[in-house]
């Protein structure tokens, strides 16, 4: 069969390879010049090692990368344990790494914490269960840890994650985010992209034809047949994101099935990555910001996981935010938006930031918002098209998107087909 793969993230590169495995003759189209999506990485000249635009690592629970990755002979993963901690209000980081770690913060009671540790270890072992989807999690957490626990160490999480969505976010997301984390965390020696690259050399070796630099402007049918910018293929598997399928492929779907894709919520991820001399934090990997003094989602030291020797021996560190695509932080130019931290990362550091370099990066639809609209109304494999498939982001809930689940899904839908 003649397969086309819309998009060149893991979920479509992963779905190319098991697609081509069983003989099928298969074509990505990447509307970036660079493989890898979300995971993308890019070097500067004295740099050894990739790095992500956006900050990442995986879980050592991830196994359906980890397998994947050793099922196509890639053996560069490893696993550390940085620390990860949350800035309160009095602007100091507090590691958040083990129940002792959460037992010396300050401004909760004993019964508070004995209150909150017993859900948190519940929620761990907990497998999914449908009450975490009739309610939200600011309910769910209210009712089980208390309304100090809410205030003190979650609601400005969740406000900046989700922005003013935050309050009808079910309680599966944080079911899942307690139940999936890990104390060690992986990384791919070389950066993320070192795996994006292998995976496409195996994929030339399975002859697939990848098309790079090439957007998709319009889907259509004729016949049985599908038409991807006029290429005529057998079958489809599309993983871009759902709100651009909707707008491509709005002559070939009947309208009762795009009014549910048009339900759904989505924010948009922003990063400042800065390569500095010094570092903003000293030991800290991943700093979640639960102040509303510091206007950051989450802080990531990358240099304090990986050696800052790949990086021409500069520190790098994330600043990272989840926003509608109106919000002004997204309509900044670097250099304002560098302006604009300046002052915040002068209260979080001694140190005196030289900063050699800053980049920007944006990633539309990357946080699909896990209301109720979301659990009725998300995409599955099969559509209403016969042998056009689905497979992306929005399809990992109850867990958060991540590179696991997009090779997870990648070799699902090729084994529809
Ligand atoms: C800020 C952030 C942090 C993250 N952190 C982690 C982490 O620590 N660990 C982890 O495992 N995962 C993490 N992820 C998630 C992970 O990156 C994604 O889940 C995964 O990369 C998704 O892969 P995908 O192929 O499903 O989607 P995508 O990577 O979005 O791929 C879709 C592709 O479609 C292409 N496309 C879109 N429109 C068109 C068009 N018209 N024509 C052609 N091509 C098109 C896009 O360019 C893209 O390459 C993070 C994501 C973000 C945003």
């Amino acid at each position: 069969m003649k397969v086309a793969v819309l998009g060149g993230g893991l979920t479509g590169l992963t779905a190319a390879y098991y697609l081509a495995k069983k003989n099928n003759q298969v074509t990505i189209f990447e509307k970036s010049p660079v493989l890898g999506g979300l995971a993308i990485g890019f070097k500067q000249p004295n740099w050894n090692w990739h790095l992500e635009k956006a900050y990442h690592h995986l879980f050592s629970n991830d196994d359906d990368i980890i397998n994947f990755a050793e099922e196509i002979g890639f053996d560069r993963i490893f696993f550390e344990s940085p620390e990860t901690a949350s800035l309160f209000d009095d602007l100091k980081i507090y590691p958040m790494d083990t129940p002792i770690d959460f037992l010396k913060l300050p401004s909760l009671g004993v019964f508070d914490k004995l209150r909150a540790g017993s859900t948190l270890a519940f929620l761990k072992v907990s497998p999914f269960l449908l009450t975490f989807e009739r309610q939200t999690s600011e309910q769910f957490i209210k009712k089980t840890m208390g309304n100090r626990v809410w205030k003190r160490l979650w609601q400005e999480l969740f406000r900046k994650k989700f922005g003013n969505y935050a309050g009808i976010i079910l309680a599966s997301f944080i079911w899942a985010r307690i139940n999936k984390r890990t104390k060690n965390l992986g990384y791919v020696e070389g950066g993320f992209q070192t795996f994006i690259d292998y995976l496409a050399n195996r994929l030339k070796s399975l002859r697939v034809n990848v098309l790079t630099d090439y957007e998709i402007k319009n889907i259509k049918k004729r016949g049985e047949k599908h038409l991807i910018n006029n290429h005529v293929f057998d079958a489809v598997v599309s993983t871009l994101p759902t709100p651009v399928l909707s707008r491509l492929a709005d002559d070939i779907f009947p309208a009762e099935f795009l009014q549910k894709f048009r339900k759904l919520k989505y924010l948009h991820a922003l990063t400042l990555i800065l390569e500095t001399k010094e570092p903003v934090l000293e030991k800290t990997y991943w700093l979640n910001v639960s102040s509303p003094r510091i206007p950051v989602m989450a802080i990531v030291q990358h240099t304090n996981f990986i050696d800052k020797k790949n990086y021409g021996g500069n520190h790098i560190c994330y600043l990272g935010w989840y926003l509608k695509r109106e919000d002004k932080l997204m309509r900044m130019a670097d250099k304002d938006l560098l302006s604009f931290v300046r002052p915040y990362l002068k209260k979080l550091t001694a140190n005196e930031l030289q900063i050699k370099n800053y980049f920007t990066f944006k990633g539309p639809f990357a946080q699909p918002i896990f209301d109720n609209d979301f659990v009725k109304n998300k995409p599955d494999f099969i559509t209403p098209v016969k042998n056009f498939y689905v497979a992306n982001l929005d399809m990992t809930y109850p867990y958060d998107r991540g590179t696991n689940y997009a090779v997870k899904l990648g070799k699902q839908v090729a084994g529809m087909i």
